[in-house]
């Protein structure tokens, strides 16, 4: 854990969860369908608004990863895989300050071989 600053991965978490919450309120008023619309202008809107919702998806899910991360940051489990509960490589929770799992179990997440909460 000594090349861990979690000051810093306290703040890069913070701003990411700031950025985030922006992107949603954001998509809030561009789907706001409240004008008059017409045909064409509303099959382009229609499109858009389902891309946007795709999006926010992902965003709220990162959220809640965001929001998890912080509270382990406070109960000072930080760094822990939440599978195996080895130590996670400080170099992934550098660039992904939000992770979850460890290198590993990640891969086994993403072929489907490991089950979620
Ligand atoms: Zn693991």
């Amino acid at each position: 854990m000594s090349e861990l600053n979690l000051q810093e991965l306290k703040e890069k978490l913070l701003a990411e969860r700031e950025t985030l919450i922006n992107k949603l309120k954001g998509n809030d008023l561009s789907i706001d369908d409240s004008e008059t619309p017409d045909p064409v202008d509303l099959a382009v809107r229609n499109y858009s608004k389902n891309v946007m919702l795709a999006v926010s998806e992902n965003e709220s899910r990162q959220l809640v990863l965001i929001d998890e991360a912080l509270l382990r940051l406070e109960d000072e489990e930080y760094g822990t895989c939440q599978n195996c509960e080895k130590d996670i490589n400080p170099k992934r929770l550098n660039a992904i300050p939000w992770a979850r799992y460890c290198l590993d179990c990640q891969q086994l997440l993403e072929q489907g071989l490991l089950e979620e909460d």
